[in-house]
């Protein structure tokens, strides 16, 4: 079997035309989305993070502004700008790029954002609520995956869903939609012994650890969905994910790449959360 390949980009592509003619209709109602989003240093990845985020609302329509500091900003200082912002009217989305520098508690800075503007999904309310299955801002990147396999229309009630990773932005909160889409989930982390023997019986494999290729085709059932969130520069300065993708879809049915897969698919969900903020459907 060779499997189909799920193109992120083409699909942020099509969400983000959809988007763009919200965002008009909401100007005309005198409402113009906005996200602002906090660099903290000068890590060169969080840069090119920032700077997507920025090129992703232009196009779309969604006012942005990136509010910098210096390495050495304080937590209070931090904090401050995220007093004033929680208090703009005219901010919908507010955006603190992670990691932050070691003198700043990150816990500390997300549950500071006001739930009401946490485009993240990322504020302790937000992940309740997701939890709990009520409406709320989705985590970006869990909710751009769902939305993937539902693009293809695959079947994830009843399915069995094996997750690779357990950190709080992706691999728990993932698990948690699709259990909310009634799958049975698996978590596997770096304590699992045997990882293949639960990756094989997986319906849906969803990999988020950051090393690369180190799921090959031996982890996979025939004909699984696999999903790969990794993204890992490599020696040649290429980045990959951490699905060995060429042996990986001569056995799955529906596979992601990296790149062009769940990353733009992550920023498309921002936009979408930015302008579910604008809005105003969520109450707090
Ligand atoms: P993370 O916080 O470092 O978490 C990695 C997880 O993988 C941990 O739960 C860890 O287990 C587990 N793990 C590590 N090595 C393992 C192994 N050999 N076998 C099984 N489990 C293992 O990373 P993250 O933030 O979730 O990100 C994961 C990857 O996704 C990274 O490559 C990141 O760059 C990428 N990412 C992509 C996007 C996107 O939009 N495309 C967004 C976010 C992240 P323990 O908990 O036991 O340590």
């Amino acid at each position: 079997m060779t499997a189909e390949v799920i193109n992120g980009k083409e699909l942020a592509k099509d969400l983000r035309e959809e988007m763009k003619q919200e965002v008009t209709a909401l100007k005309d109602e005198g409402i113009t989305p906005h996200l602002t989003v906090v660099l903290v240093g000068d890590n060169p990845a969080s840069k090119s993070y920032v700077s997507g985020k920025k090129k992703a609302c232009e196009e779309t329509g969604i006012s942005s502004e990136i509010i910098t500091m210096p390495a050495t900003a304080s937590e209070e200082e931090l904090l401050e700008v995220i007093d004033k912002l929680n208090a703009d009217d005219a901010v919908h989305g507010i955006l603190v790029q992670l990691p932050l520098p070691e003198q700043i508690d990150e816990d500390r800075v997300i549950e500071a954002i006001t739930p009401a503007k946490d485009v993240d999904g990322f504020h302790p309310i937000n992940i309740g609520r997701m939890m709990t299955g009520k409406d709320t801002f989705l985590p970006c990147t869990p909710y751009g995956i769902v939305r993937m396999l539902k693009s293809r229309n695959i079947q994830i009630e009843g399915k069995h869903v094996v997750v690779l990773g357990r950190s709080n932005i992706v691999g728990k909160p993932v698990g948690q939609l699709l259990l909310n889409e009634n799958a049975t989930v698996t978590y596997c982390h770096s304590r699992t012994p045997d990882l293949a023997a639960f990756t094989k019986d997986a319906d849906i494999l969803v990999v988020a650890i950051g090393k690369a290729h180190v799921i090959g085709a031996e982890h996979i059932k025939e004909g699984a969905v696999v999903i790969d969130v990794g993204v890992n520069r490599i020696e040649d300065g290429s980045l990959t994910g951490d699905v060995d993708f060429e042996a990986a879809k001569e056995k799955a049915s529906y596979i992601t790449p990296v790149p062009q897969g769940v990353g733009p698919m992550t920023i498309t969900m921002l936009l979408e959360n930015t302008i579910k903020s604008a809005k105003g459907v969520l109450q707090y």
